[in-house]
């Protein structure tokens, strides 16, 4: 991406590459025997997805987990070999390029299956599905009464490998304010689970893969982990929840930063940015960063608040500009031109977590991190 050195864009995303690894060893420990489903969907959580799932498979995955059929030839065509689960809905027309790739399709409705088996007799492949229940998350999936039936005539067509379900509630177990109540729904989704494995069973389908735990249940419930965990948040070392914190030894593979262009003085009460927002108290030293909203650095309707620069924090000083932000260093000795500056990550004894950066924001940091804009150039390390 950079020509000639200088980069595109003097905002970046530094991933250390030994984290994600060491990370997924740690995930595999807990949940062993169960395999492991590295999630590297947008662009493996904002970290990359190829350099994610390289690293993940390092650390011992043995799955691969996307959204959509483009992402998983992403990983295809960057040459990863492993298994790939399409978790999203896939349109019929993009069966065949699926098949053509050995991506292995949720599925949840007959005109896909119809359309994946064509395309494996036209490219004479086999073709691996799992099928989706909706135990309560009310996104995609058949539903539990309809599963044996679905499973029967999807056998009939392809080899059914798989089935699986998500839980929408094992982040909050203590959710609507009242102890327990997201636990006692997660648990109502694996009961609903058990009950339509059980059914199959009885039908006489033979499923390779059962899975539902993701990042917190795979922590919480143990027998959430059947034989497959599909984990993403935990691989980049980050918090599954307020809640549902991680355990020690994940740490965070992220970082995002950017350097400080120009240091200015100017005497209090000055007006700073758009709109006028924000006017010194006193004289004040003002350092203006590379980074705006169109890196992710998000403007409204709140901003990150502070960065870390020499190891200490300062405050934005206005309004977050596309390219650019003010921040307030008038408390912070010897700013200068050039100097790093930590938007998420550590620096000297301070550090600014995406954990941090979502309470902020009112976000969660799930989409702290993937709201990293793609210009944003990715830097891969690996230390520790
Ligand atoms: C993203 C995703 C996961 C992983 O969730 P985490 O909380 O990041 O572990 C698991 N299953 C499905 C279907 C997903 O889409």
């Amino acid at each position: 991406m950079p020509i000639d050195n200088v980069p595109l864009r003097p905002a970046w995303v530094e991933v250390n590459l030994n984290a994600i690894e060491q990370n997924t060893r740690r995930l595999g420990e807990i949940a062993r025997p169960a395999e492991v489903m590295a999630m590297v969907k947008a662009n493996g959580y904002g970290h990359g997805a190829v350099e994610a799932s390289r690293a993940a498979l390092r650390g011992g995955a043995t799955w691969l987990g996307v959204y959509s059929v483009g992402e998983g030839i992403e990983l295809r065509r960057a040459g990863i070999d492993a298994p790939i689960l399409v978790v999203g809905p896939t349109p019929p027309r993009w069966a065949c390029v699926a098949v053509e790739h050995r991506l292995t399709l949720t599925v949840f409705s007959m005109e896909t299956v119809a359309a994946i088996a064509d395309a494996a007799r036209v490219c004479n492949r086999r073709a691996q599905v799992h099928i989706k229940i909706d135990t309560g998350m009310t996104r995609l999936g058949v539903m539990p009464e309809e599963a044996v039936n679905f499973a029967r005539a999807v056998s009939d067509l392809v080899e059914l490998e798989g089935a699986f379900t998500h839980f929408s509630m094992a982040d909050t177990p203590d959710a609507y304010g009242e102890e327990g109540w997201g636990r006692a729904y997660t648990r109502q989704q694996l009961a609903r689970f058990g009950e339509t494995l059980d059914a199959l069973d009885q039908a006489g389908i033979v499923l390779r893969y059962r899975h539902v735990a993701n990042s917190p249940a795979t922590l919480n419930l143990p027998e959430a982990r059947f034989n497959l965990v599909r984990s993403g948040i935990l691989i980049y070392g980050l918090d599954p929840s307020p809640e549902v914190p991680r355990p020690s030894g994940f740490v965070p593979a992220l970082a995002f930063k950017t350097e400080v262009a120009l240091v200015k003085s100017v005497p209090a009460g000055k007006y700073v940015g758009y709109g006028a927002t924000f006017r010194t108290t006193r004289p004040t030293r003002l350092a203006v960063l590379m980074v705006g909203y169109a890196d992710g650095f998000r403007r409204a309707p709140r901003h990150y608040g502070e960065v870390l620069v020499r190891g200490q924090r300062a405050p934005i000083a206005g309004r977050v500009c596309m390219d650019q932000t003010m921040v307030d260093v008038t408390d912070i000795e010897g700013v200068q031109p050039g100097d790093e500056v930590v938007l998420i990550g550590r620096q000297g004894p301070e550090e600014i977590c995406a954990e941090e950066v979502a309470e902020k924001l009112g976000a969660n940091n799930y989409e702290t991190i993937t709201t990293i804009s793609a210009r944003v150039e990715r830097r891969y390390v690996s230390e520790g």
